[in-house]
């Protein structure tokens, strides 16, 4: 048989989606595991959000939709970045998918012709990396390390860029640090793309998800100038608990929004049309639910923070949003641990859910050794029970 796609033969299973199908698997087949793995929030998806998609069952919404999303969701996508971000979009320059996930992988091939550079900061979300490269496209990591608060510079983003860059990829708050940029920090990178005529790819899916009272300020809310280059990903799935509903979205430039809405015309044609009534509603309907999903959220981080830094041998940051916690297990490097040798992330996350029972992201996969990462999107009672595991295997 002639050899498939070389660039299909290339890509790498998702680890974060990896980590979690084995950890399912584990429970279904009767282990007492607890789960850190994937990003996804456990709460329900709220009751008004149901019902809006029940409606549109019964009222017969059951047909194909324009192939960027119906013209409520797209007006009540512009409408929420004009409240929640200060920035105006019309609805034709909203694109709806299939997922963020999808809205990224649709507008990198957008964006990219073969060889372009795109600049990435890591630690980075696993699927950045394999998106980039199954659009052609060649990732160049920055340096984002942890006495950094795993952020980069704008002197770091400069000196990335070549004759050959085309975006930069800013994930703010980040998975997997959970770290958030301020305004200022912000104006610095967009200066430098400005300066270098680069487009920014900026996912801002956990943009609800800031503790502390910080406030998230939107990259294209920076200027005229950023805005144009600056394709927004974001969608309902981490705010609303709606990770099982698929639906993405990007706010861009007009051209962009047209080009990306005509890939998806030959691609998915337009996302599920229940899920998009769905939305309409999460984005429309009343806000307190995500306020009081954010709260819990902060104080399981609390909690977690507290307890990782003190158990012996790891240690954490204290992430600003999103709902990750990467820890520090450089220290366990070359230690036995549940009867294995621990010579990297991977060796480490998989001897923990093998032995100890819990599941946490290798953060080798995010191009970062001797981090792993664990969620607080769980309950408490798991977040107490995996910590107190944690304190017991590294012991
Ligand atoms: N961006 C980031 C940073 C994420 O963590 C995720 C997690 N799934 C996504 C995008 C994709 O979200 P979705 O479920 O909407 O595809
Ligand atoms: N984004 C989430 C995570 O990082 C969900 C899994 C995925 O889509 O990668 O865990």
């Amino acid at each position: 048989m002639k050899e498939i796609s070389k660039v299909a033969a290339a890509v790498q299973a998702s680890t974060t989606l990896k980590v979690d199908a084995l950890f399912k698997q584990m429970k279904a087949d009767g282990k007492d595991v607890v789960g850190f793995g994937a990003g996804e929030p456990d709460f329900d998806t709220p009751d008004n959000i149901k019902e809006a998609a029940y409606k549109a069952i019964k009222d017969g919404q059951t047909k194909y939709t324009p192939s960027n999303g119906i013209p409520a969701l797209r007006q009540a996508i512009a409408d929420r970045l004009l409240a929640d971000c200060g920035i105006s979009y019309t609805a034709g320059q909203i694109v709806v998918a299939s997922g963020a996930k999808h809205s990224i992988y649709i507008a990198l091939q957008t964006l990219l012709n073969p060889g372009d550079e795109v600049l990435l900061p890591a630690p980075y979300w696993v699927t950045y990396a394999e998106a980039i490269r199954m659009c052609g496209g060649v990732p160049v990591i920055i340096d984002a390390p942890e006495t950094s608060d795993f952020k980069i510079t704008s002197k770091q983003l400069e000196a990335a860029v070549t004759a050959k860059t085309k975006l930069f990829i800013l994930n703010n708050p980040s998975n997997p640090t959970g770290m958030l940029y301020d305004a200022d920090e912000l104006r610095a990178l967009a200066a430098v793309c400005v300066a270098n005529d680069l487009y920014i790819l900026s996912d801002e899916i956990y943009y609800g998800l800031v503790y502390d009272g910080r406030k998230f300020t939107s990259v294209a809310s920076l200027g005229d100038d950023v805005k144009a280059r600056t394709i927004i990903v974001n969608g309902v799935s981490k705010s609303y608990a709606m990770t099982g509903w698929r639906i993405g979205y990007t706010a861009s430039d007009a051209k962009i929004a047209e080009v990306m809405s005509n890939y998806l015309s030959h691609s998915t044609s337009s996302p599920s049309t229940i899920s998009q009534f769905a939305a309409v509603e999460a984005l429309n309907g009343p806000q307190e639910g995500i306020l009081a999903m954010r709260d819990v959220f902060e104080q399981r981080r609390n909690y977690i923070v507290e307890r990782v830094n003190a158990i012996e041998g790891v240690s954490c940051r204290k992430p600003e949003g999103a709902f990750y916690v990467m820890i520090n297990i450089e220290k366990l490097i070359g230690k036995t641990l549940g009867g294995k040798v621990i010579n990297s992330s991977d060796d480490f996350s998989l001897a923990f859910l093998e032995s100890g029972l819990v599941a946490v992201v290798s953060c080798d996969g995010f191009g970062c050794s001797n981090f792993v990462r664990m969620t607080y999107a769980a309950s408490m009672d798991s977040i107490k029970e995996g910590l107190d595991r944690l304190e017991r295997f590294v012991k």
